[in-house]
């Protein structure tokens, strides 16, 4: 079994535009059935340092990689020893390699290459179409006329696969023959540079690297499927490379292997379509993948039992209760690809490796002038070679050693250049240097993959993805990252003296503070708040409520009626739903935090005092809705810094005040009434008080923890 799968859909074609187009090559990455990535490529050129990269990242991950491109391996049997006098179908691959010539236009010789190869046949043929009927005369313009008896049309693997194409066709659609002499000599390259063993040529046991060659038409009704189904604005190739990519990534071990058993006896010449003759088996495979949520594979959701106590328990311990959750909680969202532009404060869903090492090759960080180091103690004088290096314009030439070279702060080091001299310490008069010595060797200069080498893990799965992490993965070549979706958090007020602000409002009645806030909350931490109005307590009506929430969302946060009191609605249909726990914390602020399971969606039944709705919101929901969004655990960072306060504390519970930083000290708010909403706001922190004992004095030391360090 192979832990990665990529899949290559090739192009003959000349240089494609800067924005994503069909018939152009791309390329897609899937592992254990989940699509990485669909890379675009503009050029062959392009795709071959792509799959350069990816493979030598790959093997330095240690992972196994299968690569299927979809272009024929060989030619139908006899006609490699017509070509080659071989019936070694690398010997076709090296003699076409050889021979095309390729840039970054994508300009190419292949109609030329095409005629040599005509010539080495009897006859009109074998290779047929090309753009008009009177260029290339070795090449006939229609395939009417040619004879194909000492070489079949087609391959045995082309008729079990039902394909239409033959190698033979060079121009009109389909363009197999172009794409066979466009691709072998990339296959030639990149088999020898990464040691790949090629299927069904080569014995695949234990091999790192294994190319085959796939042909997505035997996924033909899940991508239709696909593109009906809302990816109908997408382009048909970029869907094709991501399928079939991921059905091959998701086979059992089974059906897997079924896929590699020894195909026919022509296989071994001809090669052979991987799946071509196991029927429907990759189609059905590519059709789960469409039926993925966005073509995404979400994790199992939370078991009911996740927030059950150990019995006997009375007040647990809020380091408890945060062990158990952490204990209990995985992620519950899904995983998609994307471009680094849109993944900011996104979740890493995977490790991400380095593709290329920064720098990429030993350049200069400063201005100056590069030679061969070390210089010798005194004064040097060094003639200067014309031309010179600069950032994004590399000198071709070696630089004699006893030279000198102008070069430009990001300038490659040119071969003969390890050394670099600052342009301030330097006299020059055009022709010569001279400066001071000494000089120590690799002065001035910066090292190949200093900064991160290619392979490395540079950012680790659960991170939550930053501005500075952005340059990171684009200066060592990631243009697109796995990240999850982000979570989706409801928010109910409950209770009947709530009316909405703006309203009118009765005596008796009060504002809700806790929604707003909530939301506001939840949207700073990098979640997506989703508002689910308020409920009047009435348990019938709570239900629908959260009967409707459970459908939409990941989680959802009430506040009120959370404790065990007559009007308490919350915990009570939370425990008559069986799924219920009444978690008695010892912390305050915080009466009895309700935490339960509703038809599979988490439950957080918060207190309804504001106070007491954001303490817990900060100290515990938001780790544990972290968790589910895919990031690690997350310890806010506190500081121990001088109260300004006086406040003795029995032993018993852990508190938390509100309180902010001013001239070095820590200050608290007036009161700790649980109701006051404008302590919130006063606040800029919380003071985090242990569990035990404390006797706080102006001077002593505290735990402040700032907003921010909950993410607000
Ligand atoms: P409860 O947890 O339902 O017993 O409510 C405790 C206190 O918080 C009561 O004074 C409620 O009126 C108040 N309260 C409940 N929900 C909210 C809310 N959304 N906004 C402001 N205060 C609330
Ligand atoms: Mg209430």
């Amino acid at each position: 079994m192979f832990d990665t799968v990529l899949i290559a859909d090739w192009s003959a074609a000349t240089r494609k535009p800067v924005k994503e187009s069909k018939d152009a090559i791309w390329l897609g990455v899937a592992r254990a059935g989940l699509a990485v990535e669909q890379v675009y490529c503009r050029t062959r050129l392009e795709a071959e340092a792509w799959l350069d990269m990816f493979f030598a990242s790959e093997r330095s991950a240690g992972r196994k990689v299968l690569a299927g491109f979809d272009f024929p391996f060989g030619y139908p049997k006899g006609f490699a020893r017509q070509l080659t006098g071989q019936d070694d179908p690398f010997a076709v691959w090296q003699w076409v390699a050889q021979r095309i010539t390729d840039d970054e236009k994508g300009q190419n010789n292949r109609f030329a290459v095409a005629s040599e190869i005509n010539r080495a046949f009897p006859g009109a043929g074998p290779l047929w179409g090309k753009p008009s009927e009177d260029s290339w005369p070795e090449i006939p313009y229609r395939k009417s006329g040619i004879i194909y008896d000492l070489v079949a049309e087609r391959r045995k693997t082309d008729l079990v696969a039902k394909a239409a194409s033959s190698c033979f066709q060079l121009f009109f659609n389909p363009t197999v023959g172009s794409q066979l002499l466009m691709g072998l000599p990339t296959l030639e390259r990149l088999r020898k540079r990464h040691q790949a063993a090629v299927w069904p040529f080569q014995d695949i046991d234990g091999a790192q690297l294994v190319f085959a060659e796939v042909w997505p038409g035997l996924i033909e009704g899940a991508v239709k499927l696909a593109l009906a189904n809302g990816a109908a604005e997408e382009i048909r190739d970029k869907v094709q490379v991501r399928l079939l990519s991921q059905a091959l990534s998701g086979l059992d071990e089974r059906a897997f292997s079924t896929l590699f058993d020894a195909p026919s006896s022509e296989a071994k010449e001809e090669a052979w379509i991987l799946g071509a003759g196991c029927g429907q088996l990759l189609d059905r495979q590519a059709r789960l993948a469409t039926t993925e949520a966005d073509m995404t594979l979400a994790p199992p959701p939370l078991r009911n039992d996740c927030f059950a106590l150990p019995a006997g328990v009375d007040w647990t311990p809020v380091d408890d209760a945060l062990a158990h959750l952490r204990d209990r909680l995985h992620p519950v969202t899904a995983v998609e690809t994307l471009p680094l532009s849109l993944a900011l404060g996104r979740v890493l869903a995977e490790d991400v490796v380095a593709r290329r090492s920064n720098p990429p090759q030993p350049n200069t960080a400063v201005d100056g002038y590069g030679f061969a180091g070390p210089a010798a103690d005194g004064a040097q004088v060094l003639p200067l070679v014309a031309g010179r290096a600069a950032a994004g314009q590399t000198y071709d030439h070696p630089v004699p050693a006893g030279y000198a070279i102008r070069i430009l702060t990001g300038a490659a080091l040119p071969e003969g250049v390890d050394t670099v001299i600052l342009e301030e310490d330097v006299t020059c008069d055009g022709a010569k240097i001279a400066f001071n010595g000494p000089l120590k060797q690799g002065a001035n200069t910066r090292k190949a993959g200093e900064d991160a080498a290619e392979g490395d893990v540079i950012l680790s799965k659960g991170r939550v993805v930053t501005p500075a992490d952005l340059a990171l993965a684009s200066a060592t070549g990631v243009s697109h990252l796995a990240v999850r979706k982000p979570l989706r958090v409801g928010v109910l007020s409950t209770g009947d003296e709530l009316v909405e602000p703006g309203e009118p409002a009765a005596a008796g009645q009060i504002f809700d503070a806790n929604r707003p806030m909530l939301l506001a909350l939840l949207a700073s931490m990098g979640f997506e708040p989703i508002d689910l109005g308020k409920a009047e307590d009435d348990r019938a009506v709570l239900r629908g409520h959260l009967d409707a929430a459970a459908e939409r969302v990941d989680v959802i946060l009430t506040s009120g009626g959370a404790s065990a009191g007559d009007e308490d609605h919350m915990s009570a249909i939370l425990r008559e739903h069986g799924a219920m726990e009444q978690w008695r914390i010892a912390l305050k602020p915080g009466r009895p935090l309700a935490l339960g399971m509703w038809q599979g969606t988490p439950v957080f039944g918060l207190p309804g005092n504001p106070v007491a709705a954001m303490v817990c919101t900060l100290i515990f929901a938001r780790p544990a809705m972290g968790l589910m969004a895919g990031a690690d655990w997350q310890v806010p960072q506190g500081f121990e810094l001088p109260a300004a306060f006086s406040k003795r504390k029995k032993p018993g519970r852990r508190e938390y005040l509100r309180a902010r930083l001013r001239n070095g000290q820590v200050e608290v708010f007036k009161s700790e009434g649980s109701g006051r909403v404008s302590s919130l706001s006063w606040a800029e922190g919380l003071v985090e008080l242990p569990d035990g004992a404390v006797d706080i004095t102006p001077g002593t030391p505290v735990r402040f923890i700032p907003y921010a360090s909950f993410g607000m």
